[in-house]
């Protein structure tokens, strides 16, 4: 009898990471920070409307584009889900997203409540939704102000959008609090883990188990 063969590395799903939250509550750097942390984990980078901002890069935090090319890209189905939010236009591309479940890679979406909804309308299965909450209203305030890279109108209605956007929480797998961003952190990565082990995403220990059965049940006879 052939000796089984070691447990094969097993495949799975990639799993489609959304993380929302109101702006400020920390939500780019637990993005970025989950990047570097983890190279299985690929960005969705959005297109949006919105005028850049000094301290970002065109291709990196977000493709630049026009209301002309926005509508375009709609038109053409280009976009997996798109929204307006504060008054710009935002939207997730369509074709990297599939790329990089394709080729067996998790996606980490950063986009709002509406966009979740549109992804988990469209995919069910693999999409797992975070909701990222600031530790106070005075503290999302704060985190507004230090930032300092928008007008204070943008500011005001980013705080009223906010109150909308935390009205959301519970159409979330998961709610973390960000009043302290390791701990925070460490949590969103143990959420990754843990719905990358599940069942339904691995392709092959279903084979692998069977196999194991069959030659257990075999040394039995
Ligand atoms: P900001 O202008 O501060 O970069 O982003 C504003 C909000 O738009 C954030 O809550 C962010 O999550 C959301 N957002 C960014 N990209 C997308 C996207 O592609 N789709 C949707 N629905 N929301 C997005």
């Amino acid at each position: 009898m052939a000796e089984t063969e070691q447990a094969p590395e097993l495949a799975r799903r990639g799993v489609m990471l959304i993380l929302s939250s109101p702006s400020g509550a920390g939500k780019s750097t637990l993005t970025r920070n989950l990047i570097e942390a983890d190279p299985e984990v690929e960005l969705s980078i959005s297109v949006t409307t919105r005028a850049k901002r000094a301290s970002e890069i065109d291709g990196r935090h977000y493709h630049f584009i026009s209301r002309k090319r926005f509508d375009e890209m709609r038109a053409g189905r280009d976009l997996l889900e798109w929204a307006e939010v504060h008054g710009n236009c935002y939207g997730t591309p369509r074709q990297p997203v599939e790329d990089a479940l394709a080729a067996g890679r998790d996606v980490l979406f950063d986009i709002d409540w509406q966009g979740a909804a549109q992804v988990r309308e469209a995919v069910d299965e693999n999409v797992v939704s975070v909701f990222v909450l600031p530790p106070s209203a005075a503290e999302l305030r704060a985190r507004l102000d230090r930032r300092a890279e928008d007008a204070p109108d943008v500011i005001a209605r980013r705080l009223r959008n906010a109150a909308v956007e935390i009205g959301h929480w519970a159409e979330y797998d998961y709610v973390v609090i960000n009043d302290d961003l390791d701990r925070c952190f460490n949590e969103i990565r143990s959420i990754l883990e843990a719905e990358r082990l599940r069942r339904s995403r691995r392709l092959a220990v279903g084979a692998f188990a069977e196999s194991l059965a069959e030659e257990l049940g075999a040394t039995l006879l």
